[in-house]
């Protein structure tokens, strides 16, 4: 239990030196790495909610028992998504057409209709997925706020700290568009936290492919990493040096990956495997990432099953 501790606290430690280090580039608006703040705000949801590991533990089960016994989904899910826009400036008051191009990119990347998942290397080719979930924009929702950032800590969630709360979170995945600040594109919360914060957090530069969206983060793969958080996708890197990300078809990273990294690129890790780096849940550029694996599939799948934590989903 200490041990836990303590490596959760080297964790939030490395992740707030990550973000200090992005906060003191020069252009300020400009992002070089990516910066997902899923795990961090998990950590923290751990320490604010004792229960909240316990429920995760049982979905872990659930999830290891569903990938054992083969019960894998292959019926089609569609997630009805509700975008919350909180808006400032006119730039973040962002266009309907980025808010569809983002749709667009999510049904591409959770279809293998994406035009780069041929770039996927014969090395991977026998693994790479076809995960099955299509996602239909639902609602748009805009509200102006005087804050010129909103954080990591759920505020854009709650109505009274100026934000806007879910609609149906229990039957519809919602997706906050606002401007996260100190280096971070995206956050996401994992199946077992509370409802009333669930959802994936955008930053509006970094949603969709068109309008605002930013290079080198300007293909809408901040989101389609973050649902797969929402769906119980881990870091590849397990969030540690060579961790586990429990999904047995993914190589053991050493670490993150950021830009494009050449392939291949070689693990330090037990046994030196090649690193997919162009999975959707490394932390590459967005033209660097192109596919979720088998395994990661039947993870998602697993908390849309009977009895599943997002099993309120299927139609
Ligand atoms: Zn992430």
């Amino acid at each position: 239990m200490k041990k836990i501790l303590l490596s959760a606290v080297a964790l939030l430690m490395l992740f707030s030196c990550q973000n200090d280090t992005t906060e003191i580039t020069p252009e300020a608006n400009a992002i070089a790495k990516r910066g997902c703040a899923s795990q961090e705000v998990l950590l923290a949801q751990m320490k604010a909610d004792p229960k909240l590991a316990l429920r995760m533990n049982e979905i872990e089960a659930f999830t290891q028992k569903s990938i054992a016994s083969a019960r894998i989904v292959n019926g089609k899910i569609q997630i009805p998504v509700v975008v919350n826009v909180l808006y400032r400036t006119t730039a973040e008051n962002i266009s309907l057409s980025q808010i569809r191009s983002q749709i667009d990119v999510l049904n591409k990347d959770f279809n293998a209709t994406n035009s780069d998942f041929n770039k996927v290397p014969s090395l991977f080719s026998g693994v790479k997925a076809n995960v099955g979930i299509s996602f239909v924009l639902e609602a748009v929702y805009r509200k102006a706020t005087t804050k010129t950032s909103w954080g990591t800590n759920n505020a854009m969630k709650i109505a009274s700290q100026g934000g806007i709360a879910p609609t149906s979170p229990t039957t519809k995945m919602n997706l906050w568009a606002c401007t996260i600040g100190g280096g971070i594109l995206g956050y996401a919360q994992f199946p077992g936290g509370s409802s009333s914060t669930d959802g994936v957090v955008i930053d509006s530069k970094y949603l969709g492919t068109t309008g605002t969206a930013t290079y080198p983060f300007n293909l809408g793969r901040t989101a389609t990493h973050e649902v797969g958080h929402w769906m119980n996708l881990r870091h590849i890197w397990g969030d540690a040096t060579c961790g586990s990300d429990f999904v047995s078809d993914t190589p053991t990273h050493n670490a993150a990956n950021s830009g494009v990294p050449a392939y291949p690129h070689y693990s330090t890790c037990s046994g030196n495997p090649v690193e997919m780096t162009m999975n959707y849940m490394d932390y590459t550029d967005d033209r660097g990432m192109y596919m979720f694996s088998n395994g990661q599939k039947s993870r998602m799948s697993a908390v849309f099953l009977s009895g599943g934590s997002r099993a309120s989903f299927r139609l």
